[in-house]
């Protein structure tokens, strides 16, 4: 099958086409620079931005690929869950697409596209084991069918990368956070400084970030108030401190997610959080322990793609068929109820 993939639903505008697992072509535009001067995503602005954009990364990738809308088998986009006029604008031009040849359309969960990602990159069988670990989620899923996601677990309040984004603007470091951050860690000690480890104490694969950025807060007023402002050994020691207590939660839930799944394939991790060194590193000796096989994908593929849509929509495909023009653009869409169930009932 070859697939083309739409991706509209948060700040980057993307088309791709996948054949099998094989990416012929995956164009990404960004957004960054139109939201730069607003301290964050403005839902209208990216509205716009994708509306403009998606005709233009269209064509980019299907040039690339060096196909035409002729040689594609069937049409992939990300029906939610995201901002709702992003989603919006790249179903309708799957539809638009899908009536104007005929081609079958299938609208898919954008959680999915992430999750089945290590199938994409490394092959993985069902059922296997993956974190989400992004910017706005956190979240432990078995990934048993292309539309079958069991959560074992997700974060009750801030993603992690949120957490990384806050602590470094609190320490006064640029952002994205999770880069300035790691980088500063390295030359610290993480020992110095008390974290908390949120919800060790408690069962289950739930994790909780925004008690770290309390703690952070108090250990750096405290430093103001004692010596009059922050070295840079201090810095480099909180962030250090900081980013230990989210590896070692991310860690244990990890190893109690791995103790509730017997007979998984592998443990992925993915989202722009799995970027970081430190994480990676640990997250790959505990697999190593148990004897379960580790899978980062490449950075470009753990972020927001269309590739990831156009696989995750072959692979819906296979199993359930398409969509019909009555498909919905979804702001909310949770992912462990079977995929087919949820875009039926067009919530
Ligand atoms: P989502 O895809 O869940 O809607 P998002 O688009 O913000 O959220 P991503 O693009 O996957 O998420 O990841 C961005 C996040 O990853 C940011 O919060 C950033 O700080 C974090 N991040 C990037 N690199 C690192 C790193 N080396 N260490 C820790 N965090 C990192
Ligand atoms: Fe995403």
């Amino acid at each position: 099958l070859t697939v083309l993939g739409l991706e509209s639903s948060c700040d980057d505008t993307a088309a791709a086409v996948v054949r099998g697992r094989e990416i012929l072509s995956s164009v990404v535009a960004d957004q960054t620079a139109l939201h730069e001067a607003f301290g964050g995503v403005v839902p209208e602005i990216a509205a716009r931005a994708h509306a403009e954009k998606l005709d233009h990364c269209v064509e980019g990738a299907l040039g690339q690929s060096g196909l035409s809308l002729a040689d594609i088998d069937i049409i992939a986009v990300t029906a939610g869950p995201g901002l709702i006029g992003g989603v919006l604008s790249g179903v309708m031009l799957a539809k638009g697409l899908s009536a104007a040849t005929g081609k079958p359309l299938v609208g898919v969960n954008h959680l999915a596209g992430h999750a089945l990602t290590p199938r994409l990159t490394d092959g993985l069988a069902y059922p296997f084991l993956i974190l989400l670990v992004s910017g706005g989620h956190c979240q432990f899923l078995r990934v048993d069918g292309p539309t079958e996601f069991k959560k074992l677990g997700s974060t009750i309040d801030d993603a992690p990368g949120e957490a990384f984004d806050k602590t470094a603007r609190l320490l006064g470091l640029p952002q994205p956070g999770g880069p300035s951050v790691e980088k500063h860690a390295r030359s610290g000690d993480e020992t110095r400084f008390t974290f908390p480890r949120p919800l060790l104490d408690r069962p289950g694969c739930d994790v909780s970030f925004s008690g770290l950025k309390t703690a952070l807060l108090r250990q750096r007023d405290q430093l103001v108030a004692d010596q009059g402002g922050l070295y840079d050994q201090d810095v480099d020691d909180l962030c250090a401190g900081f980013q230990a207590s989210v590896r070692d939660v991310l860690v244990e839930k990890s190893r109690r997610a791995l103790a509730e799944s017997p007979g998984i394939s592998g443990f992925a991790v993915a989202g722009g959080v799995a970027a970081n060194g430190v994480l990676r590193a640990a997250l790959e000796t505990l697999c190593a322990d148990q004897d379960v096989r580790f899978v980062a994908p490449p950075l470009a593929l753990c972020t927001d793609n269309a590739a990831m849509i156009a696989f995750a929509g072959a692979e819906q495909y296979t199993e359930r068929g398409a969509d019909d023009l009555t498909l919905v653009a979804r702001p909310r869409w949770p992912l462990d109820t079977t995929a087919t169930a949820v875009i039926g009932s067009g919530r």
